[in-house]
């Protein structure tokens, strides 16, 4: 059987806009922490390390992890600087968590065209970390949902996600490619795959998602300079196997 060529679509950051909520959460986070008396230097250091450690805690990017973050920031200050944890405020805190998850999906400017372009050409997949009830309500929304073959919402993403991708698809990776913002979830996983990869830059990709890169890859600051790179591959294997 002849195996088949396709791409791998991250979601957040790379399709739709996720970060900048996050980081508008954290300035009004900040900002109340200051009126609140608190020194903020240290401030969202702190609230990353709550978060991160959330994450990895409970094996994922639960819905949870980033309120209760705000909300061990608030009370790690309170008793670091003896002051009453204020119930008020601590709901204020949890609140601000859950305001991220309540704005409307923004689609970052050219993924739906990118998205139908490619779409004719060869099969799309989309993998994502995330809460899968929030992912699932996002990709609805968004109704970027109808360009893929397969949604995969998952727990982490490494080699062996994208292994089994391939694998249950019949994907060639030697011809296929992953698309994403993140060096950790997306470029390096695809490249241990034997994926081609292409880095989407964001400027507000979290440093969670950070790491050098392990191999060659293609780099691009806009995604509508994805098909190309991708479509005159194509034609240069084709042109060579002539
Ligand atoms: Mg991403």
């Amino acid at each position: 059987m002849t195996k088949k060529t396709g791409c791998i679509f991250d979601f957040d950051d790379t399709l739709v806009e996720t970060t900048i909520y996050y980081d508008l959460a954290k300035e009004k986070f900040a900002d109340k922490m200051f009126r609140l008396g608190f020194p903020v230097e240290e401030l969202l250091e702190i609230l990353n390390q709550f978060d991160i450690s959330n994450v990895l805690k409970c094996g994922g990017f639960h819905k949870e992890c980033f309120p209760k973050a705000l909300v061990q920031t608030y009370e790690y200050y309170c008793q670091r600087y003896d002051i009453t944890v204020c119930e008020a405020t601590r709901k204020w805190m949890e609140d601000l968590g859950w305001w991220v998850f309540e704005q409307p999906t923004q689609i970052i400017e050219g993924a739906t065209e990118v998205l139908r372009q490619l779409s004719t050409e060869m099969i799309l997949f989309l993998a994502t970390k995330g809460d899968s009830e929030i992912q699932t309500k996002r990709l609805k929304e968004s109704r970027l949902d109808r360009f893929f073959h397969e949604i995969y919402i998952v727990s982490d993403k490494t080699h062996k996600e994208y292994t089994h991708i391939a694998r249950k698809n019949g994907l060639d990776p030697a011809e296929s490619w992953v698309i994403g913002n993140s060096m950790k979830g997306d470029i390096n996983p695809g490249l241990r795959s034997g994926f081609n990869c292409i880095h989407v830059y964001h400027p507000n990709t979290w440093d969670f998602e950070e790491e050098e890169a392990i191999g060659e890859h293609f780099s691009v600051k806009s995604i509508r300079e994805v098909p190309e790179i991708i479509l005159s591959y194509g034609r240069k294997r084709l042109a060579a196997s002539e």
